[in-house]
């Protein structure tokens, strides 16, 4: 999915489903749970069946079946900082070197508090611009090699990830990342995920309506200190 969008300086964001992502997930589920209860796991339309009362009954050890695979590319390696920190179900990816790519020409992420404000988006700018001048000067007028210039490069700049993961880790973390308390580009990078996989087939775009959800729709309230009052705050 390719989404344009005008806070990012010569930037575009787009969330890739690669093709071993499961296409039939909750079909996928039900056929693993048939399995272990003798079921008919021939049949398609039972597996389905089985697969939705699963995950309604919270047997969500199934959904580990459930392989995703995607490219995030064009989002902030800060967002991707955060990313890294859903560990659960073992996850793995790749990310765009810093020592091999020339990011002489970089982009990035401007904030919208930012990208409103003429004066402040004129300072994020000239610096961006700086730091990609020091670094091509560093490597050419003093030969340090990239992998040191690198050092330089802000968090705000773009990056790409290969990323692997199962469904009952990416649900999980649209828990914590649709709540509104979430930094705002996870909340993006999470609708731009919802969006993709729910272009992929007809049973995602299932999961993803019921299920990539904020917190507060699981626990029917609200356990953030700084609630936005969409659910009543339960300490
Ligand atoms: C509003 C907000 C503010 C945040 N601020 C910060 C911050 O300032 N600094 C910071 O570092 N992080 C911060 N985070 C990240 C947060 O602390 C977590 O690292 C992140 O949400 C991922 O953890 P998780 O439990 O949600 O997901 P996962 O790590 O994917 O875990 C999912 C579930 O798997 C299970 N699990 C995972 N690992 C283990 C394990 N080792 N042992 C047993 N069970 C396990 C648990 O049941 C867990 O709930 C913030 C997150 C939010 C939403």
């Amino acid at each position: 999915m390719i989404r344009p969008c005008g806070i990012r300086e010569g930037n575009r964001q787009m969330v890739i489903i690669l093709k071993e992502t499961a296409e039939n997930p909750i079909t996928l589920m039900g056929e693993r749970a048939g399995v272990c209860w003798g079921g008919d796991t021939d049949h398609k339309e039972k597996n389905y069946k089985r697969g939705l009362e699963c995950i309604a009954s919270g047997h969500h050890r199934v959904m580990e079946y459930v392989n995703v695979e995607m490219i995030l590319d064009g989002y902030s390696a800060r967002v991707i900082r955060e990313w890294y920190t859903h560990i659960g179900g073992a996850p793995t990816r790749l990310q765009a070197s810093t020592r091999y790519i020339n990011y002489k020409n970089f982009s990035y992420t401007t904030p919208p508090s930012v990208a409103e404000n003429p004066e402040a988006e004129r300072i994020y700018r000239d610096t961006m611009s700086a730091i990609a001048e020091a670094c091509s000067r560093l490597e050419r007028d003093c030969k340090i090699p990239r992998e040191d210039a690198a050092m330089l490069l802000p968090l705000g700049m773009s990056t790409k990830i290969v990323d692997k993961r199962n469904v009952r880790n990416l649900i999980e973390m649209s828990h914590q990342r649709r709540c509104t308390r979430a930094y705002w580009e996870y909340r993006l990078l999470m609708d731009d995920i919802c969006q993709a996989l729910s272009a992929y087939s007809e049973e995602w775009k299932y999961l993803v309506e019921h299920y990539f959800v904020p917190k507060c729709e699981v626990s029917g309230y609200c356990t953030e200190k700084k609630s936005c009052g969409r659910k009543p705050y339960r300490p």
